[in-house]
């Protein structure tokens, strides 16, 4: 075990009365309560940001979909255990979701492994929907946007696409659902420390849990109380995929 110097525990010490970081083995995530189909999240590690918000936001462009299995290859490892934040395919889903990704990318040898979950608006009471993406789906889509952290892995309608554009963070939030949600979240943050110009989302967090709950992450509703137990890799590579053109800083919290 390496413990990491206080140079390291600058940031940490600044946003959390107490932390602690140290190099360990990952957790083996085939077991409860990740139940991922890799065992890690080890092994030529590397982060796709695919996308944008400028495809979500102002207008919606539906037209914008990917595949897992084919960023995996993009990001030149095919076969990629992948992790992340994204949204979920307008062409399969037909309404605005959050995809919570968690696929073993197909290989030569073994089919593609979808164990992501969706999160919606309940169409029938408003609330949070939590699904299993294969409870419903066989395919590995997304759509928009998505950051992704992906490496070899060793060891209704709900609200449809806002009717009217999108031109400030408050039309944003006033599209948006909050909720408050319940711990434990079992959560895949992305984040990259610095943009270096290439139209980077810096942080993108989704979660989920065995309650029914999961969706992005904004922001704590209970600093004083919150602990956090996290198991992060840095990222070797960084790939940029279908950069938008025209950008804005709208909708990225
Ligand atoms: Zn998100």
């Amino acid at each position: 075990m390496k413990e990491l110097g206080p140079f390291n525990m600058k940031g940490l010490k600044e946003n959390f009365a107490d932390a602690q970081v140290s190099v360990v083995d990952c957790p083996d995530l085939t077991q409860e309560p990740f139940n991922f189909p890799a065992k890690g999240i080890c092994g030529k590690p590397r982060i796709a940001d695919v996308g944008g918000v400028p495809y979500l936001i102002p207008v919606v462009q539906k037209e914008k979909v990917y595949d897992l299995n084919t960023v995996a290859k993009d990001i030149e490892l095919p076969g990629a255990f992948i992790l992340g934040a994204g949204a979920a395919s307008s062409k399969i889903l037909g309404v605005n979701a959050e995809l919570i990704p968690i696929v073993q990318t197909k290989s030569e040898k073994k089919p593609a492994v979808n164990g992501s979950y969706i999160a919606q608006i309940n169409p029938a009471d408003k609330g949070c929907l939590l699904e299993k993406y294969s409870s419903k789906y066989t395919d590995c889509e997304f759509g928009l946007l998505a950051n992704l952290y992906a490496s070899e892995g060793q060891p209704g309608k709900p609200p449809e696409f806002s009717a009217c554009p999108l031109n400030t963070d408050e039309d944003v939030n006033n599209w948006l659902k909050f909720f408050e949600m319940k711990a434990p979240l079992i959560c895949q943050p992305v984040i990259v420390s610095r943009d270096p110009g290439f139209d980077l989302r810096v942080e993108h967090t989704h979660c989920f849990s065995h309650h029914g709950e999961g969706g992005h992450y904004h922001q704590d509703t209970s600093p004083d109380s919150v602990q956090y137990l996290g198991y992060l890799l840095p990222a070797e590579l960084l790939f940029r995929i279908d950069r938008p053109q025209e950008t804005h800083l709208v909708g990225r919290d």
